[in-house]
């Protein structure tokens, strides 16, 4: 079986390398293969009935399958070069924005047009943020719900299974580098392909570690974020959120000068948890659907860890964490803001009572017994400094999950043209460590689709 293209992973980096290839060259032959499952096959047991906690399927739903792990996010799409990965750093700042405004533009073509786009381009909140020591970084955000998020995946897997082979449960365990191109190996088949993009996201980071071992391809790795999210009256947050939807917000922490963010908030959104390689931690979502809308909004406060040498195990440091809010808790733990701030577990009976009623079940519990010092006295202060700008931050009933860990693959050795140092092969999205959000993924996947559209040209033209 030999392509022209293989791509491993129908992630957002994939599929919009499928997408931008099939538009361009129709005639080149592709292969994707996915360890997860066709987009509309795609459940998560947890029915908060029969099924109340993660019960560590052999592939993931939520995180694997057509789609990746954006599938049934919040499909927020920013078009920034301030946040959500460092494509800019390897294409250049005017490129990269262009590359996310075209992924914009296939978007609306597929589903999202009358969605809206929000701006801090004018708006007077940055300067009520300055004045409370708080920054508002700048971004253009497409949201698109994780109802038109499934619409436009739905949109796009139609387009492109007519010209693409799609391999879905077939996770590819090697890659080998032979004269005649790249191998690539599943259990029980073999592949060959001239050119080879590997986009297998977070989900894949442990495989994508393996095969930089194997092949050996230069990494380092050195960040982690580790947090909790809120959860609050959205009323409380609306002034912002109802301008920018999203807001990314930065503080630096008076007592050890670390820097806290804001980061995927929710607004009339639910919070949900997230399985990484087994182990459960907290994210968000919300639907443009008012109807689907809830009365909570949720955000994430997260502290980033850049460590130093010898350390290098960074995601090894956000797992263990992780792990002891699992052992604690036997997954996710919720802690009222009162209850943290004096000292004590959150109960049943406390939350029960609580004025904010949780949109997930979480287990009443600890977080001082989870975080560490540092990191929780950063949040601790982030919440009073937000209470400045949206009064009611840090009431009592604000709901803290725990712990949201932001894990950052490795960043693996990569020239301009985002190839590792084997000519044809391709690393984009999360999992090459240069991206970290849908839009930055995306438009890596169309930014090396054009590259291989542009030497597969100049080849023709030697020929
Ligand atoms: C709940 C949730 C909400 C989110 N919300 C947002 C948001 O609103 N905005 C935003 O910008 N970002 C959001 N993100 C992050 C965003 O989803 C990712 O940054 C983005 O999906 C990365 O795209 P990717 O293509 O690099 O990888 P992924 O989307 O992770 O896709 C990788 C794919 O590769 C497959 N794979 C892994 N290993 C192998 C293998 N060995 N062989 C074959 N296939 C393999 C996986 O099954 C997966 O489907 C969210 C993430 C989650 C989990």
């Amino acid at each position: 079986m030999k392509y022209d293209v293989s791509i491993i992973g129908a992630g957002p980096g994939g599929i919009f390398a499928a997408y931008e290839l099939t538009k361009n060259a129709p005639e080149i032959k592709i292969a994707v293969f996915e360890a997860g499952n066709e987009l509309h096959k795609r459940h998560c047991p947890i029915d908060g009935k029969q099924v109340k906690n993660c019960v560590n399927c052999k592939t993931c739903s939520i995180m694997s399958g057509f789609g990746g792990a954006g599938a049934f996010s919040d499909g927020k799409y920013n078009i920034t070069n301030d946040f959500g990965g460092t494509l800019y750093e390897y294409i250049g700042k005017q490129e990269a924005l262009e590359l996310m405004e075209y992924v914009d533009s296939i978007n609306l073509s597929h589903g999202a047009e009358g969605t809206k786009l929000y701006s801090t381009g004018h708006t007077t909140l940055k300067k009520t943020c300055l004045q409370n020591r708080l920054k508002l970084l700048n971004a253009s955000v497409r949201h698109l719900g994780t109802d038109i998020n499934y619409i436009v995946l739905e949109r796009l897997y139609q387009e492109l299974c007519e010209k693409v082979d799609f391999c879905f449960l077939t996770p590819v365990q090697h890659i080998r580098i032979e004269a005649d191109g790249y191998h690539i190996l599943t259990e029980t088949e073999e592949y060959t392909s001239e050119k080879c993009i590997i986009s297998v996201g977070r989900s894949g980071s442990k495989w994508m570690e393996k095969i930089c071992g194997e092949l050996e391809i230069p990494t380092k790795s050195n960040r982690v974020d580790i947090g909790v999210r809120l959860e609050l009256p959205a009323v409380l947050f609306s002034h912002l959120t109802d301008e920018l939807y999203e807001s990314k917000i930065v503080y630096r922490t008076e007592k050890f000068e670390d820097n806290v963010r804001t980061f995927c908030m929710n607004p009339y959104g639910s919070v949900v948890t997230e399985n990484t390689n087994g182990i459960v931690t907290v994210n968000g979502h919300s639907f443009e659907d008012p109807k689907k809308h809830t009365q909570n909004t949720n955000f994430a406060l997260l502290v980033s860890k850049h460590f130093t040498e010898p350390f290098r195990d960074s995601n090894g440091y956000g797992e263990s964490i992780a792990r002891l809010s699992n052992m604690l808790g036997g997954g996710v733990i919720v802690q009222r803001f009162g209850d943290l701030i004096r000292g004590r577990r959150s109960t049943k009976k406390r939350i029960s009572e609580n004025m904010v009623e949780p949109t997930l079940q979480a287990e009443p519990g600890d977080l001082s017994l989870v975080l560490p010092k540092r990191i929780l006295d950063g949040i601790i202060e982030m919440i009073y400094a937000l209470d400045r700008i949206a009064p009611g931050t840090a009431n009592d009933d604000t709901l803290l999950y725990g712990v949201e860990v932001k894990f950052y693959n490795m960043e693996v050795e990569l020239n301009e043209r985002l190839q590792a140092k084997y000519e044809g092969l391709y690393i984009i999205g999360d999992c090459s460590g240069v991206t970290h959000s849908l839009s930055h993924a995306s438009a890596s996947g169309i930014f090396v689709a054009r590259d291989i559209l542009e030497s597969s040209h100049a080849d023709g033209k030697k020929q």
